[in-house]
């Protein structure tokens, strides 16, 4: 196991710790889901420890029987085969300061970069915030502060000099446009198509695309993207010049990606759309939105109603062009020509089999 240990000034700056960081900040040698907790925690002590730290959390560790995570820092060859560790493979913080050889974010010339996935969530002031009650020091150094990833890169970048950080190698994206074989049969097809086009060469909201967490960003994105127009393209239902999709359809057709977890997550593809005059409003069907964990859910509980709907229409210059209508005869034209292959043809803008 190959696993950096670095040097780090604590919190208060009174010690020097030997600490394990992960890439985005988080302190992998005091997380409850490690190995290293499992070593210095008994095994009687684990289920009171583990509540401890749901309870500012809101997540209960992994049960003490398990190995507990290697750290993110380890090399993924390494990695035991356990569905655990789909989540650290898949991080873009952890490939791209990896790729840069940068031992966290903290070493980077881009910290902080729009694109990591530290963030702020477990500040003192935020815990404190969501629980009611203001948490004591004591609290957060136990509880907390390995999980504030952006405040302990904060920490550690303010201690390097110059010469420890480096710049990102930059990478180049082109953005995957089939080139058109033939001519649309009508200029209708023509325009969604161009609307399409402006779309995929977009960089789809991402500042800094050309860093490899940039572009995991930016592919992340267009995946769902490219499926939700899909889905709103062969089920949205078409009034007039608005289109309506609800969550449960969404979900029904999703895989293999999920949907947005959060409203804020939505916000995000949405105001991609809004960007290319795709106007889109969530309407909440009920006061359930969310589980216990966090997330939207796509169905009213002990109902097969949906949770939300999607209500789409266009801006003032598209509104002379039936855009929905265009886009599901458009859609469906390329699943009869070609069936199994139509939704991937439909990513890369490949209509070339219904060409003329
Ligand atoms: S879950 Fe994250 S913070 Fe915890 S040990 Fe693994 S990589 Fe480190
Ligand atoms: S570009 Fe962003 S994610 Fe990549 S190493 Fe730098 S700060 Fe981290």
């Amino acid at each position: 196991m190959n696993l950096y240990k670095l040097k780090v000034i604590d919190y208060f700056g009174e010690s020097i710790l030997e600490q394990i960081i992960s890439r985005c900040g988080n302190i992998c040698s005091e997380c409850p889901w490690s190995m290293f907790m499992r070593k210095k925690i008994a095994k009687e002590d684990w289920e009171y420890y583990a509540k401890e730290i749901k309870s500012y959390t809101g997540y209960k560790p992994v049960k003490y029987e398990w190995e507990g995570c290697l750290g993110c820092l380890t090399p993924t060859e390494e990695f035991p085969s356990h569905p655990f560790y789909n989540f650290l493979k898949k991080c873009r913080t952890r490939k791209c300061a990896g790729y840069n050889e940068v031992p966290n974010c903290a070493y980077c010339g881009r910290f902080p970069c729009a694109n990591t996935v530290a963030r702020n969530d477990y500040t003192q002031e935020k815990v404190s915030e969501k629980l009611g009650k203001e948490i004591s020091d004591d609290e957060y150094e136990r509880y907390v502060r390995m999980f504030d990833g952006m405040g302990n890169l904060k920490k550690i970048r303010s201690g390097l000099s110059p010469t420890q950080i480096k710049n990102p190698k930059l990478v180049s994206h082109e953005p995957e446009i089939t080139e058109l074989t033939g001519a649309f049969e009508n200029d209708n097809f023509k325009l969604v198509y161009e609307k399409l086009v402006e779309i995929a060469n977009s960089n789809l909201g991402i500042k800094g695309v050309d860093t490899i967490s940039g572009f995991e960003l930016y592919k992340e994105r267009k995946e769902f993207l490219w499926r939700f127009l899909w889905i709103i393209g062969l089920y949205g239902k078409i009034e007039n010049d608005e289109l309506s999709i609800d969550s449960a359809t969404l979900y029904e057709n999703r895989k293999p990606l999920s949907l947005p977890k959060n409203e804020e997550e939505w916000k995000v593809f949405l105001n991609i759309l809004l960007e290319f005059g795709i106007i889109t409003e969530l309407e909440i069907k009920t006061d359930k939105l969310y589980t216990p964990g966090g997330y939207m859910r796509a169905k009213i509980p002990k109902s097969n109603e949906p949770a939300y709907n999607l209500k789409i229409k266009t801006s003032s210059g598209l509104q002379k062009y039936p855009i929905f209508k265009i886009l599901n005869e458009l859609i469906t034209k390329l699943l009869e020509d070609s069936g199994k292959r139509a939704f991937s043809n439909f990513k890369k803008l490949n209509f070339n089999s219904i060409l003329q």
